[in-house]
């Protein structure tokens, strides 16, 4: 068991802080919303049970695009065009009209940090909430009682200050990777039943280390085995484990008074288990709709009602994505390697990752200019069209 870089003992001392906003958790969403709100002024506290960047939610892999518009170019390892897919009958390869890469986790996360600005930073485990309504919000975290007017649950798929959304009952996936040392070429990926039953395993290189998993659907299929398999079928030592529930369906994008931002939201998309720039997406509207309350152009339940409307302005693109994640497992071999192989030639393929990028767009992330009139600045869908 790895030890994580947190605060333990004595150095746990007594927090009772009170802020004008609160994030909790300090990976990709809650990084977002607080380098959002960077130039406004506000007390920005964020929270996470572990110092930044300590604990690695992923495989890292997001387009290039996401990374350069946030700032983030000193964490990428290595850059993909295209991705091997193996089915069943066939490998074939996708080529991808714009590009991915894998990154450093932590280097990233200290890389949104230092574009937060002034806001506070504590290490602390956040437990649930306090009692809504038009004042402070009281969060009960392992060190006191934290309290803002706007707060912000980014802290992942636990939903901590929601309601308890618990597997297997959860929609929710289930993802295992290990991190060895070495090297590739290509982003692979199996969509092979004889992998796993319902879902996809991986390979993506990130320059000194492979980062190889599987990801199933099924919330009652273990990946422990399968996992195994694939790195034993890609001549890889299984070490480095890291896994993580996954959500596969949307859920509210506000609850009582809260944000939710991210993996609390559901904000991955299904079928392809992609929750990265999907974090960043959502959490920059919500830190655009923060920005507005804190600048007094708005009111919490006003700016409450847009993100969520925001939210579900998107849910046609997120079922479209559960649905096919429902049909994929279940389509005959010879189907699915036809699919995948039509996938892989143009004009088809670029149509379809076109429209797959455009489900969170790269070009959200830029900052908003410093004087932008009220209007382009106010609307968090400005870029979303
Ligand atoms: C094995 C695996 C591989 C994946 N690979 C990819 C990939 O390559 N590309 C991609 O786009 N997506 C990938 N995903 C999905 C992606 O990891 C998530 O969608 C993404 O991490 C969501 O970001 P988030 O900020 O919402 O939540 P998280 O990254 O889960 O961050 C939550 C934060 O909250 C903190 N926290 C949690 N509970 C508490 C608490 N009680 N108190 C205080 N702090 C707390 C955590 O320490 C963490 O910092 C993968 C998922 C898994 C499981």
């Amino acid at each position: 068991m790895p030890v994580r870089e947190t605060l333990r003992g004595g150095a746990r001392t007594p927090l009772d802080d009170e802020a004008d906003v609160l994030v909790c958790g300090a990976s990709f969403a809650g990084l977002a919303v607080a380098r959002e709100l960077r130039a406004c002024g506000a007390d920005v506290l964020v929270v996470d049970r572990y110092e930044i960047g300590e604990r690695q939610t992923s495989a890292c892999a997001a387009p290039t695009a996401w990374l350069v518009n946030l700032g983030l170019e000193e964490a990428i390892l290595q850059t993909f065009d295209e991705i091997v897919v193996h089915t069943a009958r066939a490998t074939v390869r996708w080529p991808v009209p714009y590009t991915f890469s894998t990154f450093d986790y932590r280097v990233c996360c200290e890389a949104l940090w230092a574009q937060c600005g002034a806001a506070r930073f504590e290490i602390a485990k956040i437990e649930g909430r306090g009692a809504a309504g038009a004042g402070p919000i009281g969060v009960a975290a392992d060190r006191g009682i934290l309290r803002a007017p706007l707060v912000v649950d980014a802290l992942g798929w636990r939903r901590v200050l929601g309601r308890g959304v618990q597997p297997p009952e959860a929609p929710l996936s289930r993802g295992l990777e290990v991190h060895p040392s070495g090297s590739g070429d290509a982003m692979e990926l199996w969509i092979d039943r004889a992998v796993v039953p319902a879902g996809y395993g991986w390979s993506f290189p990130a320059a000194s280390e492979v980062r190889v998993g599987i990801g199933s659907y099924d919330p009652r299929h273990h990946v422990k085995q399968d996992t195994l398999d694939l790195v034993e079928h890609t001549r890889r030592e299984p070490v480095g484990y890291q896994g993580n529930w996954i959500p596969h369906a949307l859920r509210p994008g506000t609850e009582e008074g809260i944000f939710f931002a991210g993996d609390s939201a559901g904000h991955c998309i299904p079928t392809s288990a992609e929750g990265i720039r999907t974090a960043w997406y959502f959490a920059i509207a919500c830190g655009r709709e923060l920005r507005e309350v804190l600048a007094g152009r708005r009111d919490r339940a006003e700016a409450l009602r847009r993100y969520d409307a925001f939210t579900a302005a998107h849910a046609w693109k997120f079922d479209a994505m559960l649905r096919l994640q429902w049909l994929v497992p279940r389509m005959p071999p010879p189907v699915l390697g036809a699919i995948v192989a039509a996938s892989g030639r143009q004009p088809l393929g670029d149509f379809l990752w076109e429209h797959y990028l455009r489900i969170a767009p790269p070009d959200f992330a830029l900052p908003a200019p410093a004087s932008a009139p009220a209007s382009a600045a106010s609307d968090p869908g400005a870029a979303a069209a």
